[in-house]
């Protein structure tokens, strides 16, 4: 490959300095638009908020915040910062938001080193139960610096032990519990988290990542009154800019800031800032709320389906419904391991994620588990019809297992997607 050179270089578009990579990067958006995306951390993130990103602010330094910087020449990146803040504090009604946080991941390792010092103990949500591995797990810096410990859903009902909550909250004595999942079908009761935390001293912080977008739309129970501080990422329901984000109480804000800078970040991303900013203002509109209604509409649709059609597909929807974005579906009944059942759904254009569920018969690294979520083909313009064809689909991809019908549903796929074309005004 030869890469041009010279001062000319700086005004050439990339398919002409890179022309391998332009080409990866078509290949990438070619399965974007050729694939069902139900994983349920994407979404598509519309044109304004790709240029933000894109912008020329990536070039520059910034450590520090709105009005103290380390840098000068800051006047256009603070008032960036500055509209990003204020309209996040405004969606979700919040006393403080930092909105530099790299990731989601960031946005909890600056909350713990805010909230606790190190072997302080923590108390967090069990992964294979539906939590995140930044909540305790030993491999992350909260299990690394922290005396964690986590807690889960009951055998019986799939839905999280409040009691043991409770009973480990008094155990160990936590700094810091977390609430909130990456794979989990139900509301929290955000209230009683906040007794719990408040009966032995703790901070409650909610990981909101996956449903900070109903929490803007007003179609999710609201954490923000109940939290010490809520974490979150910009890109999944919210649909937006790739990063994270931090609300919290006033009297928290100096320390939260702190601890993401420089306790935990270098110079923030100011094109990525921008882009939450966009993001921010897209989801204080009715047009987001109904997008987020239709997401929900269309994960319960495919959860009716699918529990419709168990007598053929064996599959159990996980606590028999869902009230977010996303359903679990567990595939130990069927007596298929999820890891052959995904491979079936990618081989004709489905994309979702297979894990191990709790109380998982399967033997690891296998597991049970198919995680659905309707938030991507929403945002694409998906409606209940679409998503009950969704559901039918799947059932059909799920009892068929050796294949016989795949090339019928491949062309259902791409029959259903042809009507919601994905970035038209790009070229490829
Ligand atoms: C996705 C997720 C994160 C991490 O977000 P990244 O931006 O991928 O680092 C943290 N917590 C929960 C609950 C998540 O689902």
């Amino acid at each position: 490959m030869s890469v041009p050179d010279g001062r000319g270089v700086f005004d050439l578009p990339l398919g002409e300095v890179d022309p391998e990579l332009a080409e990866l990067i078509g290949g990438e958006l070619r399965r974007q638009r050729t694939t069902l995306d139900l994983v349920a951390s994407e979404s598509v993130p519309p044109r304004a908020v790709l240029e933000a990103q894109g912008s020329v602010l990536t070039a520059k330094y910034a450590d520090g915040f709105p009005g103290h910087r380390d840098y000068d020449t800051c006047e256009w990146v603070d008032a960036i910062e500055s509209l990003a803040i204020e309209r996040a504090k405004s969606l979700f009604c919040a006393e403080h938001a930092n909105v530099q946080p790299y990731s989601g991941s960031n946005a909890n390792i600056a909350v713990l080193h805010a909230l606790c010092e190190p072997g302080d103990a923590v108390l967090g949500w069990d992964f294979e139960h539906g939590g995140h591995p930044t909540h305790y797990w030993s491999g992350t810096f909260a299990g690394r610096f922290h005396a964690t410990s986590s807690y889960g859903v009951r055998k019986e009902d799939r839905l999280v032990d409040m009691d043991q909550v409770a009973e480990m909250a008094e155990r160990h004595r936590p700094k810091v519990v977390f609430a909130g999942w990456s794979c989990y079908p139900r509301w929290l009761d955000f209230r009683r988290f906040r007794e719990i935390c408040d009966a032995v001293g703790a901070y409650l912080v909610v990981d909101m990542a996956h449903f900070a977008g109903l929490v803007a739309a007003g179609l999710h129970p609201d954490p923000v009154p109940y939290a010490d501080a809520c974490t979150m990422t910009v890109h999944k329901t919210l649909g937006g800019a790739r990063g994270g984000a931090i609300l919290c109480r006033a009297d928290l804000a100096s320390r939260v800031d702190a601890a993401v800078y420089p306790g935990e970040q270098g110079g923030p991303l100011p094109h990525v800032i921008a882009a939450k900013a966009v993001t921010f203002a897209l989801a204080a509109t009715d047009g987001f709320r109904a997008r987020m209604e239709a997401t929900l509409a269309g994960a319960r649709t495919m959860a009716d389906r699918l529990v419709a059609e168990r007598g053929r597909t064996g599959a159990e929807v996980v606590t028999g419904g869902t009230d977010v974005h996303q359903l679990l579906v567990d595939l130990s009944p069927a007596g298929e391991e999820a890891g052959a059942a995904l491979s079936r759904l990618n081989r004709i254009g489905i994309s979702a994620n297979a894990m191990r569920l709790a109380y998982d018969p399967a033997t690891p690294p296998h597991g049970s588990g198919l995680r659905l979520g309707a938030n991507a083909l929403a945002a694409r313009g998906f409606r209940s019809t679409e998503f009950d064809a969704v559901g039918s689909l799947l059932a059909d991809a799920l009892e068929d297992r050796v294949d016989a019908r795949s090339a019928e549903l491949s062309a259902r796929v791409q029959e259903l997607l042809a009507g919601f074309p994905l970035y038209g005004y790009l070229p490829g």
